[in-house]
């Protein structure tokens, strides 16, 4: 009787997850193929005139292999690896682990901690990604967060092996995993020679080339604590990754009506409460647009658009808790409001 639970169950899931942002070109693709994975759900669309169909297969496989790589709930996987061995000694792992795992710590030092993959111990003791939801008590986060510190990352490079300086501490890849591997999706589609394509990781957009008609494609941004499918504004990007992070994604709330959802402040341990409830990264790097949308929503508006006033390249829109939508000025020629 239980398993009629299991396929609803699913499909809530899915369309739960389905994120901020997706495809909203009306061109049709020649060929798409959606999956679950990376706990949500992925779509590739490719939009050149022919297509053999044994590419997108290969790309799904590709995907689940870097999923199986990096996941931390993986067994086997780097990650799982290394925190396994945390606190006891090195684990060798793929060199593109190492260099994803330099990178995160590169944008640690740079927002000055907002971003820090080494916070597994508070992602864990909240749960709410996982829908555990637990309101943790002070105690709990004070004993959390002594676990949670990037400088316990400890790499040596001429192995290829990383250690975790102390038990304990757990690295958690959510913040830039789904970039990561869209991005890596990206560069398997275009050295297959696909020109035209868009890759969804639940509503994270990857672009390759234009659409049919050569215009660029056209992508929504969801808007946040509305229903999936409500877009704030279109994007005509020719940018090729458009990232949102929010918390309306995974969240709950607690008697009182406060909001607890899964994207953490690593100092003070809780969920970020700032006024923003969307942060969407424009650039052209999957990886970087994943670790910014996170990370400048922890810095808050303020921080936040200093900090990437002072990136090549990189354009923005922030949604606030009063729905004060902000975009940075080198993106207002390519955003079109759906909403006031
Ligand atoms: P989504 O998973 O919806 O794409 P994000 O990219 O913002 O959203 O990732 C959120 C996930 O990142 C959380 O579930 C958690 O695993 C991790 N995370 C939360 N806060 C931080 C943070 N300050 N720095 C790095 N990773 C974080
Ligand atoms: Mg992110």
């Amino acid at each position: 009787m239980k398993r009629k639970w299991i396929l609803p169950a699913l499909f809530f899931l899915v369309l739960f997850q389905w994120a901020c942002t997706t495809d909203f070109s009306k061109d049709n693709p020649t060929l798409t193929k959606n999956a679950l994975g990376m706990n949500t759900l992925i779509q590739i669309s490719i939009y050149d005139e022919e297509i053999d169909e044994q590419i997108l297969d290969e790309a799904f496989d590709y995907a689940l292999e870097l999923e199986n790589r990096l996941s931390r709930y993986v067994p086997d996987s780097d990650i799982a690896k290394i925190n396994g061995s945390a606190g006891v000694g090195y684990v060798q792992v793929q060199a593109e682990t190492v260099d994803l795992i330099e990178k995160c710590m590169d944008y640690s030092e740079q927002t000055e901690g907002a971003f820090d993959i080494t916070l597994g111990a508070l992602t864990d003791l909240w749960g709410i990604a996982v829908g555990k939801n637990h309101i943790a008590t002070q105690e709990e986060i004070d004993e959390a967060l002594r676990h949670v510190g990037y400088e316990n990352i400890l790499i040596n490079r001429d192995d290829n092996a990383i250690m975790l300086a102390k038990q304990g501490v757990i690295l958690d890849l959510g913040a830039v995993g789904k970039g990561y591997i869209s991005e890596k999706v990206r560069e398997f589609l275009l050295e297959k020679g696909v020109e035209r394509a868009i890759i969804n990781f639940g509503g994270n957009i990857v672009l390759i080339g234009k659409n049919k008609n050569d215009k660029p494609f056209r992508v929504g941004i969801q808007e946040p604590f509305n229903d999936r499918g409500e877009y704030l504004a279109v994007v005509s990007s020719e940018k090729t990754a458009l990232v949102s992070s929010g918390s309306y994604e995974r969240n709950f709330r607690g008697d009182d009506g406060t909001l607890y959802h899964h994207i953490m402040n690593p100092f003070d341990g809780r969920p970020v409460q700032n006024g923003l409830s969307q942060v969407t990264i424009v650039c052209d790097d999957a990886t970087r647009a994943d670790i910014l949308s996170t990370a400048v929503f922890v810095m808050g508006v303020e921080r936040g658009l200093a900090y990437i006033e002072q990136l090549d390249d990189v354009q923005a829109v922030l949604v606030t808790d009063e729905k004060k939508v902000i975009v940075t000025d080198g993106l207002k020629d390519n955003l079109e409001l759906l909403k006031k």
